[in-house]
């Protein structure tokens, strides 16, 4: 049987994480982010929710997730302070995972021409990911190498192993999880 692998999600938070400051960080035609922002200077607080994806697609946690995962040693995590506080860090995360596109029915729609990237790329389930690690009970966050999303709302899957959804999903309820098959 296939290893498990989830990917995490949690409910909107009704926020922005990209402005008018990180225009240079969009393609100009069609809006999608070239690069990533990583500026600590976010109009950015979050205290209804301990997970929680803004607008544009960008993770969101509390110090006390941080700390959650932190005395864990959950590893693959990067946290960026926002408001220059430690109250909310924006989590991304360093491990990629390569999407199995000979299995999942992604699509990739309106090739643009100015920056080569895609105006949106849907359909991410069925979710097949063709080098998961080889420990799926190890703890640690990981990220999909395809970004999900249309236009300036566009981001990784954040993905964890079932183990480390347990974890998470008997601490904080607002999190819910899709399955990911590994393929390989
Ligand atoms: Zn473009």
């Amino acid at each position: 049987m296939a290893e498990r692998m989830s990917v995490l999600y949690g409910p909107d938070n009704g926020r922005y994480y990209y402005d008018e400051r990180d225009r240079d960080a969009f393609c100009p035609r069609c809006k999608t982010r070239l690069k990533p922002v990583r500026a600590d200077r976010r109009r950015l607080t979050v205290r209804k929710y301990d997970w929680s994806y803004t607008y544009d697609n960008q993770l969101i946690i509390t110090r006390k997730a941080k700390t959650f995962l932190e005395e864990r040693g959950v590893s693959g995590a990067e946290f960026v302070s926002v408001n220059r506080s430690d109250e909310n860090f924006a989590l991304n995360s360093v491990e990629v995972l390569a999407f199995d596109l000979s299995r999942a029915s992604v699509r990739f729609i309106d090739k643009c021409t100015l920056c080569d990237g895609y105006a949106e790329v849907i359909g991410p389930y069925p979710a097949f990911v063709k080098d998961c690690p080889s420990d799926t009970d190890g703890l640690a966050i990981y990220r999909s190498d395809i970004e999900f999303g249309s236009h300036d709302a566009t981001g990784p899957l954040i993905l964890v192993g079932e183990r480390l959804k347990a974890m998470l999903a008997q601490e904080f309820r607002e999190l819910h999880f899709e399955p990911v098959t590994c393929t390989e």
